[in-house]
């Protein structure tokens, strides 16, 4: 799947706490989890004493510039935000970490996820006073945390307290970085639908979206966070506990086929074997598909490509290559503008496909765009066939928890068969990954349990508050 015509993360978290580099740390760090959201990024760090914080929009390197590091710089503490806007808008007082100042003390708060309660949290909380900088649901967090009372203001066990009490009051996919001037809590919503990972680095305890963040700072991986976990770093040193008992573990499936680096891991495996593994599996179900080469869609798709190629005995090929400079400020919402913007991505390599019948592995399709342009350039390069293999069952619902597709009209799959899909791409077959042998995998990895919901509409955590109310309608009406 290409990025402009599929499914976009939402953000990628970092931080660390107690070491003499914490921002330039979070700023490398964060380069790695830039995949998880370009629009926005920013840092705050803690001096043991205040919060400072710097934010901008756009790519890391446009966002902060070396002024704004330099004057986080003496500070021991960090949490650091790349973002993707998916729920509140593109601007700049969306992007987080949000860094809010009162006379109790600072206060800074980053999110990975969607609140499904987070409107009716927000109307009842404007209804007692609360007046929203941001139209982030994040932003809802930190109004419940400040009106919090009880268990003790100043302790640490009475902050604890009051954390897992609102935690509670929030429904949904979160991974949350709550900041204080001289604690850092994390925590993961009681389904774990997101990912959160503990590291170490030079003794300092740091967390991050994906480990691949620990691999550029040169931490040590530690262990994933669990559903329903919260753990609070201070300078005395790091509590494990859960803010609830009742969890229900569903990671989110696509992490593992599209968003997560092929070389972040999940519970000690890479993103790539778990890849290679559903394209080996694929590979059983395009058993009876004659073909002189297999091909992947570059980048995500080259795992599942090799997998198939093991598995059927088929030489996998570079039939696609994909130009990695074109630049994203130019892309403008719309289907003209993504279909340029595929055509600018991707193109075939001729005397690789010519003559040949060919098997095209793309890890999803969400709208189409990318396969029906993959298929006709192919076809254009000179190929005999091409069969296109899914290497993920089809993308049939929208998600509530974080990613980038909110409505069933973007989806190719919710109102097509998979055969009226081939017809639409022009592809000469097509076959997706069973839900069955999707899971068979993920077991495979020691998975305690995945989301499927956008195959199967089988959603973990009630949705009925965040629905459109367009989504209502074809809901109704059985769409
Ligand atoms: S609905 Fe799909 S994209 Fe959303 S969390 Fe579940 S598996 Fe992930």
């Amino acid at each position: 799947m290409d990025e402009f015509d599929g499914l976009k993360e939402e953000c990628g978290l970092f931080g660390i706490w107690g070491h003499p580099e914490a921002s330039e740390l979070t700023y490398i760090a964060m380069h790695s989890l830039q995949h998880r959201g370009q629009q926005g990024a920013g840092i705050v760090s803690s001096s043991g004493d205040y919060l400072f914080g710097a934010r901008g929009m756009g790519l890391l390197t446009e966002a902060l510039s070396k002024e704004q590091l330099d004057s986080l710089k003496p500070f021991p503490h960090a949490i650091g935000h790349t973002r993707y806007a998916s729920s509140g808008g593109s601007e700049l007082s969306n992007v987080q970490p949000f860094l809010f100042k009162s006379h109790k003390g600072d206060l800074a708060l980053a999110h990975n996820g969607n609140l499904v309660n987070a409107m009716n949290l927000r109307r009842a909380l404007e209804d007692q006073g609360a007046i929203f900088q941001t139209t982030s649901d994040s932003e809802v967090l930190a109004h419940l945390l400040r009106r919090e009372r009880g268990g003790g203001e100043e302790s640490f066990e009475g902050r604890k307290k009051r954390i897992k009490k609102v935690l509670k009051q929030v429904k949904g996919a979160f991974a949350f970085m709550i900041m204080h001037q001289d604690s850092l809590t994390v925590a993961l919503d009681d389904h774990g639908v997101r990912p959160l990972m503990l590291g170490k680095k030079d003794g300092s305890y740091c967390v991050a979206s994906e480990t691949c963040a620990f691999t550029a700072i040169g931490a040590e991986y530690i262990r994933d966070i669990e559903a329903g976990e919260m753990i609070t770093i201070t300078d005395e040193g790091i509590d494990f506990d859960h803010y609830t008992d009742t969890t229900s573990p569903h990671m989110c499936s696509m992490e593992y086929i599209y968003f997560a680096r092929a070389d972040s891991e999940f519970r000690r495996t890479s993103t790539y074997r778990i890849r290679k593994e559903l394209g080996r599996s694929l590979a059983e179900e395009m058993q009876g598909i004659d073909a002189d080469i297999v091909i992947g869609v570059p980048d995500s798709s080259l795992a599942a490509a090799h997998g198939f190629s093991e598995a059927s005995g088929i030489k996998q090929e570079q039939g696609l290559l994909k130009n990695r400079y074109v630049g994203r400020t130019f892309i403008t919402p719309g289907q003209e503008a993504r279909e340029r913007a595929v055509r600018m991505k991707l193109s075939p390599v001729r005397d690789i496909v010519e003559g040949r019948r060919v098997i095209v592995i793309d890890d999803s399709i969400v709208r189409g765009t990318t396969s029906r342009f993959i298929v006709k350039a192919l076809k254009k390069a000179g190929a005999k066939e091409v069969h296109m293999g899914v290497s993920s069952p089809p993308l049939k619902n929208p998600c509530y928890y974080g990613i980038d597709v909110s409505t069933h009209a973007e989806i190719i799959a919710s109102t097509k068969s998979p055969e009226e899909i081939r017809d639409e791409i022009g592809a000469d077959s097509l076959t997706y990954l069973s839900v069955d042998k999707m899971h068979d995998v993920y077991h495979s990895f020691g998975s305690k349990g995945q989301c499927d919901a956008c195959f199967t509409g089988n959603y973990p955590i009630d949705i009925e508050e965040a629905i459109l109310p367009q989504e209502k309608d074809l809901k109704q009406k059985g769409v």
